[in-house]
């Protein structure tokens, strides 16, 4: 692959680059919304950075965050709408060490799941493939056929199972039957069963509670097999642990542990009416019609308090900066893991991430107003640019994202694109050939009703 550093022509040696500031995850934003946007402008063209790196910038606006002073380049990451079927026309070539990557979120048939396969690489020779779940099980040959055609010869350096529900867990059996895999990242639930007996009342020896879990993650059971048979190494997943390129910022090893004796029960619900925002009074704002509500740029009605499933609350929640680019995956993690990822990211000194998946294939149930705030930032005006989103979605899934889901995320300047039918990509260094750029989701002014 290119250098870089010899795409960039050299009279553009030392131009000023504007770029969006990732905020550290600890700090609320004190920044307001129009001191933002009036310093809105877009650049076009190539820069060399001041410390000599590279950044190439199509069309796209980029914010500057600080009126007069100058924004610490090292922290900065400039990035762009480079969301397609592959290729973007909008694409930053942000700073750094040029490494290249593509973050392949694939289709996954009718229902819901998530299957996504990462490749990154040094810059040099070395690449790896990281690959977070697996669909169904029918999703295995989309997988495999994928890998097959776009990374012929390589093997699965990484393969991580987020949490143990089968739109996740079953297609990653198929593909480790069929590529060799060096390490299965898995949470294996009955290994904790001697710190949760205490949970069932003596209605379980140890072993009887062993055998109880096991027969309730049959594809856990089966991949556990398949990865001893061919020598695989399999670890447990707790937030610290450090993935190839990715950390993770949740579950903590506690609080997994913890949740297990919920593990199987569904309270996938919302506990408290919708919100306002912006000072719009709750009833004044909203507008019922059927079983709908009405939402413009101000009028917010996603639930401030609400739950998901103790199985997908357990979901891995990946962190990695990949060529400058900051990527959070957080397969179907809820409010509680969002929160503790934030926390944690904030203890870390991480920057926010400008490539976010949308939790649990859009749902409403999985993100909350200050949740949102915590990860995307606040919100801004209608043009603003801060990332992009990624949400896995069936096929047949007409109605996910949610509206609600898909507005709160544009209000914060994220563009949402969705699976469906095609595989949608993040990355850098030219992505995969004849591809073409992505549709986003449009901005709902009728929501679903509460
Ligand atoms: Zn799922």
């Amino acid at each position: 692959m290119p250098n870089c550093l010899s795409w960039c022509p050299a009279s553009l040696v030392g131009m000023p680059l504007t770029v969006v500031l990732a905020e550290p995850l600890g700090v609320r934003a004190g920044r307001s919304e129009g001191k933002r946007s009036s310093h809105g402008r877009k650049i076009r063209g190539r820069r060399i950075l001041k410390d000599g790196h590279c950044a190439t910038i199509s069309p796209v606006r980029l914010l500057k965050l600080n009126a007069g002073g100058h924004l610490p380049l090292r922290a900065a990451v400039a990035r762009g709408q480079a969301v397609s079927d592959g290729r973007s026309d909008h694409t930053i070539k942000a700073r750094g060490k040029c490494m290249s990557y593509e973050i392949d979120f694939l289709p996954v048939g009718e229902g819901s799941g998530d299957a996504i396969v990462i490749r990154y690489g040094d810059g040099g020779t070395n690449n790896w493939l990281h690959v977070v779940d697996g669909g169904s099980t029918g999703t295995a040959k989309t997988i495999i056929e994928h890998i097959e055609k776009y990374y012929p010869g390589y093997y699965i350096n990484n393969m991580v199972l987020s949490h143990a529900d089968n739109d996740h867990a079953a297609g990653l059996v198929g593909v480790m039957e069929r590529f060799r895999v060096d390490h299965l990242w898995m949470n294996r639930p009955w290994l904790y069963a001697d710190q949760i007996l205490h949970h069932f009342h003596g209605n379980f020896t140890l072993q009887g509670l062993i055998n109880d879990i096991k027969v309730r993650h049959p594809y856990l059971v089966e991949l556990e097999d398949l990865a001893l048979s061919k020598g695989t190494q399999i670890h447990d997943v707790f937030q610290g642990q450090e993935i190839g390129k990715f950390t993770v910022l949740a579950p903590t090893r506690e609080r997994y542990i913890n949740s297990i004796p919920d593990f199987g029960k569904t309270p996938d619900r919302k506990t408290t009416a919708a919100t306002d925002s912006g000072g719009f009074p709750f009833l004044k704002a909203l507008l019922e019609q059927g079983k709908k509500l009405l939402e413009d740029w101000n009028i917010e009605t996603l639930a401030t308090n609400t739950v998901t499933s103790a199985s997908n609350e357990s979901s891995v929640v990946q962190y990695a900066a990949l060529d400058g680019d900051t990527v959070l995956l957080t397969a179907d993690v809820g409010p509680l893991g969002l929160t503790e990822a934030a926390d944690y990211g904030a203890a870390r000194g991480l920057s926010r991430a400008t490539r976010i998946q949308v939790p649990h294939h859009g749902s409403r149930h999985n993100v909350t107003p200050a949740v949102l705030d915590r990860w995307l930032g606040p919100k801004l005006p209608h043009d603003a640019y801060v990332g992009t989103a990624i949400c896995s979605v069936g096929s047949t899934k007409t109605d996910y994202p949610r509206a609600q889901v898909i507005n709160a995320f544009m209000r914060r300047g994220f563009k949402v694109y969705s699976t469906r039918t095609k595989w949608i990509s993040w990355y850098q260094g030219g992505g995969h050939p004849n591809s073409s750029p992505a549709q986003a989701e449009v901005f709902a002014d009728e929501v679903e009703g509460v």
